[in-house]
């Protein structure tokens, strides 16, 4: 069983008298990939973004490894790593040069072509960010969240807009985030994404958390209800066709 890297306990955020996050409870495990579901409005970002002490709460605790967010804001911000979903990178410097901005920033040496190397994004090292393809960004915004080396790395709808391979490939990097040890806590509106990636899921829906269990049990406790699934009439949809034909190896983009 793994620790506890995140508590969070009755967790409340009021936007004036809109309720957005309903007296929510729950822990996320070291080690593990962490889903937030739920249709757009549920409350995701917004818990997200308290986690992340980027937005104040209402009422309810927050511990991230063991330091509570009230008392120890900073602390939490040094050991995290903040995907955000509109990045604003200077657009005139290349990816090199973004790095040794951000690592400064941090306080922290990099290796810059050994990040790039990770998310498959070496030969674009001398490109400018505007110049990348929406995966080639995607992925270089998490290699921006790895600079600090965090224990939790959160990101929000990271495979949002992105064509059926950029997606794969980005599942591929979060994957191998996590097995560095790294946990991972992401939003995402792809069941089939939530399912391949992540241990545990939460489901939101306006602003509670209404399931919280493994995809695997999940789908078993559906089952066991009774639900049944018309039979596919062919053991391959669309998408299946468009992945054989345009290859399922990481492409330059
Ligand atoms: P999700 O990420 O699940 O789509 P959000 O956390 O962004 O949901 O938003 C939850 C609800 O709170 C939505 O109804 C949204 O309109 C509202 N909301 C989000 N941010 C603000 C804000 N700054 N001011 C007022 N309402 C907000
Ligand atoms: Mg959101």
């Amino acid at each position: 069983m793994n620790d506890i890297i995140i508590s969070v306990k009755n967790l409340r955020k009021n936007y004036g008298a809109f309720e957005a996050v309903k007296d929510i409870s729950f822990d996320v495990l070291e080690g593990e990939i962490f889903g937030l579901l739920g249709p757009n409005g549920a409350g995701k970002s917004t818990t997200l973004e308290i986690m992340e002490t980027l937005r104040s709460k209402t009422s309810g605790e927050v511990m991230v490894a063991g330091m509570n967010l009230d008392l120890e804001p900073n602390h939490i911000k040094k050991i995290i790593g903040v995907q955000l979903q509109t990045s604003g990178f200077y657009p005139g410097l290349n990816l090199l040069e973004l790095i040794e901005l951000f690592s400064g920033l941090y306080n922290q040496e990099v290796d810059a072509m050994e990040l790039l190397q990770l998310v498959n994004l070496t030969e674009k090292a001398k490109s400018k960010y505007k110049q990348l393809s929406g995966g080639q960004k995607q992925r270089f915004s998490i290699a921006t969240t790895l600079i600090n080396q965090p224990k939790i790395v959160f990101l929000d709808e990271p495979t949002t807009g992105l064509d059926p391979q950029a997606r794969r490939n980005l599942w591929d990097l979060i994957k191998s985030i996590r097995e560095k040890g790294t946990t991972v806590i992401i939003t995402t509106h792809y069941m089939d994404e939530a399912e391949q990636l992540c241990d545990r899921i939460a489901i939101m829906d306006e602003g509670k958390i209404i399931a919280l269990a493994s995809p695997d049990k999940m789908i078993d406790d559906l089952v066991t209800s009774g639900f049944e699934k018309p039979k596919p009439i062919k053991s391959a949809n669309l998408e299946d066709v468009f992945i054989s034909l345009t290859g399922k190896e990481m492409r330059a983009e």
